[in-house]
C-alpha cells in the first residue's frame, strides 16, 4: 500500500514547493530518539525536533500525545519544540521515554498532528 500515496506527496512538492503541510498527502513518518535524547519526527521534507525536559517529582501517570497509551511518570518524558522557528513561542509534549516501543504503537496521523503543531503558528 501507502507507495502511490508517497509518490503523490512527492509530485505535488515538485510541482508546487510552496503547498501547505496541512494539504500534503500522507507521507512516510519517521520518529526516533537521537543520541542526544532528543526526539525527531519527520515527515519529508518536514522535519521536527523536540528537547528532552528535566524529569518532573510529580508521579500522576500521564497519557503519551503519541501512542495515546496510559503511561506512569516515570517511563514518560515531557519535550518542548519551538513553532514555526519562533526561539520564544514553545509547545510542549508529553511522550514515552522508550520511543522505540512508542514508535511501534503511535499511529502515523498522530505523529504528523505533533509535527504540524511544530510547523504551523
Ligand atoms: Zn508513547
Amino acid at each position: 500500500m501507502g507507495e502511490k500515496i508517497f509518490e503523490e506527496r512527492e509530485l505535488i512538492l515538485e510541482l508546487f514547493p510552496g503547498t501547505s503541510p496541512e494539504l500534503l498527502p500522507p507521507g512516510e513518518v519517521l520518529y526516533y530518539r537521537d543520541k542526544e535524547g532528543r526526539v525527531h519526527i519527520e515527515e519529508s521534507p518536514l522535519h521536527l525536533v523536540l528537547e528532552p525536559l528535566e524529569r518532573s517529582a510529580s508521579s500522576t501517570p500521564i497519557i503519551c500525545e503519541a501512542c495515546l497509551r496510559h503511561v506512569s511518570r516515570t517511563a514518560a518524558q515531557f519535550f518542548r519544540f519551538g513553532v514555526a522557528e519562533n526561539e520564544r513561542h514553545f509547545r510542549y509534549v508529553a511522550l514515552c521515554r522508550d520511543t522505540e516501543s512508542c514508535s511501534g504503537a503511535a499511529r502515523p496521523g498522530r505523529l504528523r498532528e505533533i509535527l504540524l503543531r511544530g510547523i504551523l503558528p
